[in-house]
């Protein structure tokens, strides 16, 4: 019988050395050995399938990518050194110059970079579509349109993308999806369903948890991540087989920790949402989400992010921030920690002020990646800076 998600995430592993260990080891080498002359002919001939070189595989980075294929319902993936890597290596892998990406408008900061700043370098042009606006992506696709690309929740506006229409029109083009699907975590959604080709993901994220390691992966078809394999095995953004180690050994817990991170963050958008010193509260599973239908859809839970705008604009929001006691003021989400966020002076203040607006991003905005701690905890501090 086909195991469960959490059974998976748990008993996927690596064939056990003649040590009979429990626990993974760590494979930390950049190269193996041959057995002889032949052996070493056929591994470079790729004849047969083995490890050669860490730039190429290793046993830790493929147990970790054997779990998320099985978590995504892909066939293969790459893993990198971090979520910008692999966002870059996949596109990078699949575009000639001449090529034209459509982007979600809302997407991460540093994505946004690559398509503005330096993708025009090698004659890669882009254009934007609101999410909430999919009558008009056709309108937007020309004939150099090769990859259509989207994130669902968007950073930091946590607004949902439905992903079925999305993917709907990518296959009456003929184009390919490729999905961020960080802020869900591979737990709460499988784009793959919806119609993705390849489904990126910041392991940095939620993956680790703990805020500890940098990573990053793309999963999908065998094809489309064959082209991703033969540009990064040359171009060398591979993870690390330590780090590769903490995530698959994360991924142990993503069940429980995800299940709690998006009960905190529901029981927090719910207080927020009563709290007469907020103007608005962003949670893809309240009922006063515009996209609530479709965020209960294509996901198992809510998340663990929330967004809210503070009364009083800036200046409400500075006060707010000096007077959180507990919570971090960080950058990071995703990790056991809570975090408090203030986009637009710092994740988003590269964007111009009519750019922060298309994004939802306002000046009293403030985005929360709810953790692990007892949610009384963490409403209290919310509430006693609000004061
Ligand atoms: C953090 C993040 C990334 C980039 O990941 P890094 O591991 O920081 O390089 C990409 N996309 C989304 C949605 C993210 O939140």
């Amino acid at each position: 019988m086909e195991k469960k998600f959490e059974t998976n995430a748990i008993r996927t592993q690596l064939e056990r050395t003649k040590n009979l260990e429990h626990s993974v080891p760590m494979y930390m080498t950049s190269s193996f050995v041959f057995e002889d002359a032949e052996d070493m002919r056929a591994s470079f001939a790729e004849e047969k399938e083995r490890n050669i070189y860490s730039r190429y595989s290793n046993p830790n980075s493929s147990e970790f990518i054997e779990k998320v294929c099985q978590m995504e319902g892909a066939e293969n993936g790459f893993a990198f050194a971090s979520g910008m890597a692999a966002v870059f290596s996949t596109l990078a892998a699949l575009l000639d110059s001449g090529d034209h990406v459509l982007s979600a408008r809302s997407i991460f900061g540093s994505t946004h970079s690559l398509f503005t700043n330096f993708f025009p370098k090698w004659n890669i042009d882009h254009s934007y579509f609101k999410i909430d606006d999919l009558d008009a992506i056709e309108g937007l696709i020309t004939p150099k349109t090769k990859i259509i690309y989207a994130e669902s929740p968007t950073n930091p506006g946590v607004d949902i993308l439905d992903l079925e229409a999305l993917g709907k029109i990518a296959k009456k083009h003929n184009l390919i999806l490729v999905i961020d699907n960080c802020f869900a975590s591979p737990y709460l959604q499988q784009p793959i369903k919806f119609g993705a080709d390849l489904v990126i993901h910041s392991g940095t994220k939620l993956m680790d948890g703990q805020g500890r390691v940098l990573a990053g992966i793309t999963v999908g078809s065998k094809e489309l991540i064959d082209k991703v394999y033969r540009f990064s095995r040359i171009t060398g953004p591979a993870l690390s087989p330590f780090n590769a180690w903490v995530l698959s050994k994360s991924l142990e817990t993503l069940a429980v920790r995800v299940d709690r991170h998006c009960e905190n963050a529901l029981k927090l958008a719910e207080f927020l949402e009563a709290n007469e010193k907020v103007n608005w509260v962003k949670y893809p599973f309240l009922k006063s989400h515009p996209k609530y239908e479709i965020a209960k859809k294509q996901m198992k839970a809510g998340g663990c992010v929330v967004a809210f705008e503070i009364k009083g604009g800036l200046q409400a929001g500075q006060k707010f921030f000096d007077s959180i006691k507990m919570l971090s003021l960080s950058a990071n989400l995703g990790d056991a920690r809570s975090i408090v966020t203030h986009p637009a002076s710092t994740t988003h203040s590269k964007l111009s002020v009519e750019e922060r607006a298309e994004t939802g991003i306002t000046d009293g905005m403030v985005r929360v990646s709810v953790g692990l701690e007892h949610i009384d905890d963490i409403i209290a501090d919310i509430s006693q800076a609000l004061g």
